[in-house]
């Protein structure tokens, strides 16, 4: 529902951005479908914002008009066990861009300053704004399924495409699964450098070394588990999954793990920020203007989108 507000206020050590793009991710799905506990509610949704700073809260020494990015760790104590040992991502008492504060399905938002990210005057902000979650969510995913060559992929939406670049990049190889019968999905998979593509209930023509969950299915995590060659890694990056049918421990054995990305640590998102342009990274979005995005929600759920969508105000 659109809904005209007041210009909101930046408190202290807080900035207010005029957004120029904010990208569409899953987890908005799960937060505007309630899957998420604890949500501020009414709440405004998204989390890969692009935008100009507008105003500043006090203590603020960012320049008015400076281009930059917001992502979806909004806020942390820094104070915690977890804050104080480098792991910001699992802080106990976070904020969360779109989740917990309102997010950037607007004109303007609020964020914290120490929590942005500078971005170039000539970036591209519909090309940009996927990066903020779908990239930095995927680089993270990467890092821990460690340094395995054979990378599968299953989901190959906004996250699934642009961490296939950098795999490629890398010089790691990119085996991609979609929904059974997606020929589209597993062409677009192939055009970004994947050398082999399929359905996830196919098996690949080799074990691979780790794989990556970008869909919300569990499913997926015995089936990926059961094309791991011995010590394979099966990192799942989403928010919000189905359950995860019972498997045989056959196919844990062999030191192969299952683990989750929960957030991302600011280090994490710099680190991207750096990665993405020498890996010539090129997203392939949709844009939509900011009173359709129920449209690019829509579109995202039902699979209708090659890459990722983008609201624009
Ligand atoms: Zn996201
Ligand atoms: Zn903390």
């Amino acid at each position: 529902m659109m809904q005209e507000r007041p210009d909101p206020l930046p408190g202290p050590g807080q900035i207010r951005l005029r957004v120029e793009a904010c990208g569409v991710c899953r987890t908005d799905l799960h937060v505007v479908d309630g899957e998420l506990p604890n949500p501020k509610l009414p709440i405004v949704p998204g989390h890969e914002i692009v935008g100009r700073v507008e105003a500043l809260g006090d203590g603020v020494s960012l320049k008015v008009g400076a281009r930059v990015g917001v992502a979806w760790l909004a806020h942390t104590d820094g104070t915690c066990p977890y804050c104080r040992s480098g792991r910001e991502n699992l802080c106990d008492a976070p904020l969360f861009t779109g989740y917990t504060r309102d997010g950037g399905y607007a004109t303007h938002a609020i964020a914290d300053a120490d929590f942005v990210y500078s971005l170039p005057e000539d970036a591209d902000p519909v090309a940009t704004a996927p990066l903020l979650c779908a990239g930095f969510i995927g680089w993270r995913s990467l890092k821990l399924a460690g340094d395995g060559r054979t990378i599968g992929i299953y989901g190959f939406g906004a996250a699934g495409h642009i961490i296939a670049q950098v795999c490629r990049w890398q010089g790691r190889r990119v085996f991609a699964f979609t929904k059974a019968g997606d020929s589209a999905g597993q062409a677009f998979a192939r055009s970004l450098g994947a050398e082999w593509a399929g359905g996830s209930d196919e098996k690949p023509p080799e074990p691979l070394d780790a794989a990556l969950l970008f869909a919300p299915v569990g499913a997926l995590v015995p089936l990926a588990l059961a094309v791991l060659r011995k010590g394979g890694r099966v990192v799942s990056g989403g928010i919000h999954m189905s359950d995860i049918p019972s498997f045989p421990y056959a196919l844990l054995w062999e030191e192969r793990s299952v683990s989750s990305v929960a957030n991302l640590t600011r280090a994490d998102g710099h680190e991207f920020l750096g990665v993405a342009p020498q890996a010539k990274v090129r997203t392939t979005t949709t844009p939509y203007p900011l009173d359709k995005a129920n449209e690019a929600l829509d579109d995202l759920r039902s699979g209708r989108l090659e890459g990722a969508a983008v609201l624009v105000p």
